[in-house]
């Protein structure tokens, strides 16, 4: 099993432990980001600190380590797991204290890190989606560990067949149970904007981007259930995944029923950049 990191200390992850008294464990009080790495290095690591530090300030906790100190953290971690590809997990929770929901006094927050393996590139891409009420909270946009609506959200697709949950509210879409969506009709693609109801997405802003260079338009708007329902292709984003093709919602194929000639460009474009930041080349 890997090296972890927790408050200072590098260790095995089975001598990892924490407090029952942590606000992590009592009341889900923390962040958390999820950072690819290829090749040894990390993947957008500026856009995952500047997100974690809006994290940390949504839930009023100081940044406990500077940028740079975090940058060296994990680049240590990285190597004495080995480097090569693969992801780095971290979570600050505000830390040990007597349980009471107002905010302690004066506490340390504690800070732990550890790697894990990139999921396989499934050999036969297209995934089943579900569409599900967003059930979550006002607060989206804060990558908060405080994760029960979703699993639960995620749990309900599995049971019913399917990879993940496409969220909607009044009938709007807001993104996946872990991840963010677009969709394409008629050559136009689409995603939901940023906003308080969703994660803005490392994946979904890079994903946006590269649409841009290849002067392929993508629109920041709301995306509504039916636009949902009746797209040629719908595309989840996550780190972690990259970009995933929805083959199947809700029991019915998407578009043709398997991934369409959009994600198969973005999806290149992906690689190609990947591959790119993998050899230096790229940011
Ligand atoms: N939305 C939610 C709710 C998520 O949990 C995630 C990440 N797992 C995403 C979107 C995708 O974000 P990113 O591209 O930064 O991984």
């Amino acid at each position: 099993m890997g090296t972890v990191y927790l408050n200072g200390r590098y260790l095995p992850i089975e001598e990892a432990t924490v407090s029952v008294l942590d606000r992590g464990f009592l009341f889900g009080d923390g962040v958390y980001e999820v950072i690819p790495v290829y090749g040894g290095r990390l993947f957008r690591l500026a856009q995952h600190l500047t997100r974690l530090e809006q994290s940390l300030a949504g839930i009023r906790l100081a940044n406990p380590i500077p940028r740079e100190g975090w940058a060296a953290l994990f680049a240590d971690l990285v190597a004495r797991n080995g480097g090569g590809d693969l992801s780095v997990y971290l979570q600050v929770t505000r830390g040990v204290a007597k349980r009471d929901h107002a905010f302690p006094a004066a506490v340390s927050p504690t800070v732990f890190a550890m790697t894990s393996a990139l999921p396989e590139r499934p050999v036969q891409p297209g995934v089943a989606a579900t569409v599900a009420r967003d059930i979550r909270w006002d607060l989206c946009h804060i990558k908060a560990i405080t994760l029960l609506p979703n699993a639960l959200l995620r749990q309900q697709a599995v049971e019913a067949g399917a990879t993940e949950a496409i969220l909607v509210r009044h009938d709007v879409v807001t993104e996946g149970a872990a991840s963010n969506v677009f969709v394409v009709q008629g050559g136009a693609v689409a995603t939901p904007p940023k906003s308080a109801q969703i994660l803005p997405g490392i994946t979904r802003d890079l994903v946006v981007d590269l649409l841009g260079s290849a002067g392929i338009r993508c629109q920041e708007r709301l995306v509504t259930q039916s636009e949902l329902r009746s797209a040629d292709e719908i595309w989840l984003t996550s780190s972690t995944r990259e970009v995933v093709p929805v083959v199947r919602l809700e029991g019915v194929a998407v578009g043709a029923g398997v991934p369409g000639p959009l994600w198969h460009t973005v999806d290149r474009i992906y690689q190609d950049y990947k591959q790119r930041f993998r050899e230096g080349r790229a940011d």
